[in-house]
């Protein structure tokens, strides 16, 4: 049975996800930032990877090693921030599938409602990692398992850089089977639905839209 929550707690992690924290981190950096996490997480997400061996030849001798087998994976993103993640869950595996969950939280119910989406057509052959840098209320998360789920998706990790301590609850509440994967987990929401202390809105740090 894999852990349900994992916190990558590894000082690298933990020192860029401080950097990414303080506002006075620019756009620029903040990205490079959300995509050297995301190779550190994507570490972690991905260490049941199957291998098979096979035989090469190095500069000294015929040797047998081993390689990934080709498991195959899917990589979800939820827009629009998710694609902080996946940049960098792409550098790792760049023969990975990569889906798109367009998602908006309604600002006054904060409900996810679903406006884009595009999934590979053999998504019951491939375990999906959906990505999403801030688990606040879960409902995008939420949202975004049911709708892998009903398109039979194999398996379902969820890997984000901030956690809250509701959003975690509520995603395991509806879907006790979904492991994420996390750099942190953070106080609690506020009543705007933000993560405190957090790094406030994931999306305009990495766009520059504030
Ligand atoms: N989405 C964000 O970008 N930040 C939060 O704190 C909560 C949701």
């Amino acid at each position: 049975m894999p852990d349900i929550v994992t916190v990558v707690a590894h000082p690298l992690v933990r020192h860029k996800l401080s950097l990414m924290r303080d506002r006075s981190t620019s756009t620029s950096k903040f990205r490079q930032l959300m995509r050297e996490i995301s190779l550190l997480l994507g570490y972690e997400a991905l260490r049941d990877l199957a291998l098979e061996e096979t035989e090469i030849d190095t500069p000294l001798e015929r040797a047998r090693v081993a390689i990934l087998s080709g498991k195959k994976l899917c990589l979800v993103s939820i827009l629009r921030a998710g694609g902080g993640i996946l940049d960098g869950l792409l550098d790792l595996v760049p023969a990975a599938r990569v889906g798109h969950i367009g998602i908006y939280r309604q600002p006054q119910t904060l409900e996810a409602v679903e406006y884009y989406l595009k999934l590979p057509e053999d998504l019951p052959e491939r375990d999906a990692i959906l990505v999403d840098p801030m688990l606040a209320t879960g409902n995008s998360a939420v949202a975004a398992i049911s709708r892998l789920k009903e398109l039979r998706a194999r398996a379902i990790k969820f890997v984000c850089l901030v956690a809250a301590p509701e959003g975690i609850a509520h995603v395991h509440r509806i879907f006790p089977d979904v492991p994420i994967i996390t750099a942190a987990i953070d106080r609690c929401l506020d009543e705007h639905g933000y993560i405190r202390p957090g790094l406030g809105d994931a999306g305009d740090r990495l766009f520059g839209t504030k």
